[in-house]
């Protein structure tokens, strides 16, 4: 399967690496909308929180673990940040492989557009 984010973890295509653990790797968003934008991926092919299951809710509990984890070496907890996932097409998703958004460093609006 030809996916953008497989290809990323596999190292085919580079990426500005930020971390990793057993089972997510984070990198820095190609096309930042906050001073930081950082996506958590999952090191499986997960294409959307849809297929999250009892099977593979590990990776997303992975995840979690390792946003903390840059956010708070970041220093970016203090003034708070803000996780997005986007699902489908009215979610806004447009690559089909599970990634948190982690955005920080200016306000963010509410609702979103
Ligand atoms: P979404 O629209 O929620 O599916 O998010 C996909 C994100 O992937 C967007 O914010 C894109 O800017 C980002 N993106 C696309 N291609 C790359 C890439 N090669 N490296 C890093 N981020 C990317
Ligand atoms: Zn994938």
């Amino acid at each position: 399967m030809d996916c953008l984010f497989c290809n990323i973890i596999k190292k085919n295509i580079p990426s500005q690496f930020i971390d990793e653990n057993k089972y997510a790797i984070a990198f820095n968003d190609i096309n930042p909308k906050a001073p930081t934008h950082i996506l958590v991926v999952p090191k499986v092919h997960i294409s959307s929180t849809l297929d999250i299951d009892e099977s593979n809710v590990k990776y997303l509990s992975e995840m979690a673990l390792l946003a903390n984890k840059i956010i708070v070496s970041k220093m970016i907890s203090k003034k708070g940040c803000r996780w997005v996932i986007n699902t489908g097409e009215h979610g806004g998703q447009t690559v089909s492989h599970l990634h948190l958004h982690i955005l920080a460093g200016r306000y963010m609006g509410w609702p979103p557009g």
